[in-house]
């Protein structure tokens, strides 16, 4: 089995700030981190790993990034904490993607790997960008199945996958067989810390550091030339100190806001 763990390095504030003149996150010198979704996403992928250990099968758990070169430190940071191996998309041809763009590089990365992904996890969202749109768009470009917002994962076997994810209705209970691609909740699992062993052996593990031309990505598919959607303007909205409360039963509530929308409109 080989799983691809994707690992975003994000910004180490949940305050994003961004540039307002360039439309980009202001990196101050904080250092990023992983991807808190991805920390989970990567605990799952491990805990597979430990199952097929005790069954006698081999895994091997991959993480992936997209990043500045700086990446590598997270990259080898999840390989102390049990996984085998990196690969890190490194190039400014990648710069300035959006989804579509990330999830182009992403899925070239995987098509380079030289053993075939049976299983990719991704975080449910990214707390920086925050669309949640990669990983169904990973599983579009892969062509295989995805399960979303995976909040318990029950166990495998063979080569199927059963899960527990919340959709608009609920939580659901899904066998998903593999390859696929699932997308994790933050709580889901609470990531294991690195072990002495696993830092000093993680030190000698190479992470291979790949270029948009390493992984034969199209030039006209990567980086701001490859991204349909570009971010013109973005702000903070402002909060409202008042707040207004409508009563009633719903027809005089939805009155209520009509009158307080026209009268907000005038
Ligand atoms: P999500 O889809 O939220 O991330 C889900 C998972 O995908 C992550 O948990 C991780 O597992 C994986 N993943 C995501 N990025 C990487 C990576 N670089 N390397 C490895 N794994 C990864 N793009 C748009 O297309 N449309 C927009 O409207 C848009 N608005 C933006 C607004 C802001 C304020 C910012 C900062 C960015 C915006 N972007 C937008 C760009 C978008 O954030 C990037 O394309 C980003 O690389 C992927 O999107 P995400 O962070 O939303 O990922």
């Amino acid at each position: 089995m080989h799983i691809v763990v994707c690992v975003k390095a994000v910004p180490s504030t949940t305050e994003v700030k961004m540039d307002p003149k360039t439309n980009t996150i202001v990196r101050d010198g904080r250092q990023a981190v992983v991807n808190p979704f991805d920390a989970t996403g990567l605990e799952i992928a491990l805990h597979i790993k430990d199952e097929c250990a005790a069954a006698g099968d081999p895994c091997r758990v991959t993480v992936l990034s997209m990043g500045i070169p700086d990446t590598e430190r997270l990259l080898r940071d999840c390989i102390a904490r049990g996984a085998d191996d990196g690969l890190l998309l490194s190039d400014r041809a990648f710069a300035g993607a959006d989804t579509l763009a990330t999830t182009y590089a992403l899925s070239r990365g995987i098509a380079c790997m030289d053993e075939p992904a049976d299983l990719v996890v991704c975080g449910k969202m990214a707390v920086d960008g925050d669309t949640a749109q990669i990983g169904p768009e990973l599983a579009g470009a892969l062509d295989v199945p995805c399960v979303v917002d995976v909040q318990r994962l029950y166990g495998i076997v063979g080569s199927t996958l059963a899960l527990e994810h919340a959709t608009d209705a609920g939580r659901e209970l899904v066998e998903v067989d593999l390859p696929a691609v699932i997308t994790v909740a933050k709580d889901a699992a609470q990531l294991r810390m690195p072990s002495i062993a696993g830092v000093l052996a993680a030190e000698g593990v190479p992470i291979a550091v790949k270029t948009a031309a390493d992984v034969e990505a199209d030039p006209a598919r990567t980086g701001l030339s490859g991204s349909p959607t570009q971010v013109v303007r973005s702000f903070v909205p402002e909060r409202a100190s008042e707040a207004v409360c409508v009563t009633g039963d719903a027809a005089e509530q939805a009155a209520a806001l009509v009158e307080l929308i026209e009268e907000a409109c005038r």
